[in-house]
């Protein structure tokens, strides 16, 4: 059964000395992202939408101390995804990676250090192979990220997707072979036309370049899934316009071939999951 993840305390600091693939969501949804990604005993966070007293609180919650951090990425400048990256770039000090389209929204950089590139092409952190995707989203020159890195010998890749209007064949390229993924399920499009949203809000949302509707979502999930999908998270779930059973019911037929498959929720985020 589709449940949210229980979000329940971490006991132990995390060993970033093992060299486990595990991720996690510190929180998803309009309000804030976060997501925890460790591969080859390199930590990053993808995104921080929270305060840094409230960052460093979710950190807590999974056993994570901003200093244990190597990298924070920026998948686009949306504050739900960017407000906290100033605040705690300075106080982690780890280097923040973005595109140049994204550095440039950004206005707030004093005092960090900023890594941008070139969204066309891969690059490392530690050991770690990130493969930026260009998605249609609308800013900037917003790009979700797909990791690479092995785990006794054996390839492993962990993939990020929220904030996208429509799936592409370049994104169903890109997220092929997934054996983690946190995947955007934003609203259900009935209820957003149904709902209280400002029609000029609800365009944008529905729209090219707004967010994946629970039937968009589900046909992405359907061309990238594969017999080693280990764990799927489906995150930045509309508040508003989208609701838990819906999902469970949309998702029922799929899940039954992913290995687990659960809600990053805007409060609590998700667990650790730790892929083999
Ligand atoms: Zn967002
Ligand atoms: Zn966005």
């Amino acid at each position: 059964m589709l449940a949210p993840s229980s979000g329940a305390p971490a006991q132990m600091r995390i060993n970033l000395g093992s060299s486990g693939v595990r991720f996690a969501s510190l929180g998803s949804g309009s309000r804030g992202n976060g997501t925890l990604v460790q591969m080859n005993g390199q930590l990053v966070l993808v995104d921080c939408g929270f305060t840094l007293k409230d960052v460093r609180a979710r950190l807590a919650r999974l056993g994570v101390e901003p200093g244990q951090l190597d990298a924070l990425l920026v998948t686009h400048e949306h504050s739900d995804h960017a407000r906290g990256i100033p605040a705690l770039a300075r106080h982690c000090g780890a280097p923040t990676y973005l595109s140049y389209g994204t550095a440039r929204a950004l206005r707030d950089w004093d005092g960090f250090e900023l890594r941008p590139f070139d969204s066309h092409s891969s690059f490392e952190i530690g050991g770690v192979n990130v493969t930026p995707v260009s998605v249609p989203h609308d800013a900037r020159e917003p790009t979700q990220f797909v990791f690479d890195a092995t785990l006794a010998g054996a390839p492993r890749r962990i993939g990020v997707l929220t904030d996208l209007g429509h799936v592409t064949r370049h994104v169903v390229d890109c997220y092929q072979g997934c054996h983690g993924l946190l995947m955007e399920s934003n609203h259900d499009l009935d209820m957003l036309w149904r709902g209280r949203y400002p029609a000029a809000l609800k365009r944008r949302i529905a729209g090219m370049q707004g967010h994946l509707a629970n039937a968009q979502a589900l046909e992405f999930l359907d061309a990238v899934c594969h017999e080693d999908l280990q764990h799927v998270l489906v995150g930045h779930i509309s508040e508003e316009n989208n609701c838990p059973r819906l999902i469970g019911e949309l998702y029922q037929d799929v899940s039954a071939s992913v290995g687990n498959l659960e809600l990053a929720t805007q409060a609590l985020g998700s667990d650790w999951v730790e892929i083999t």
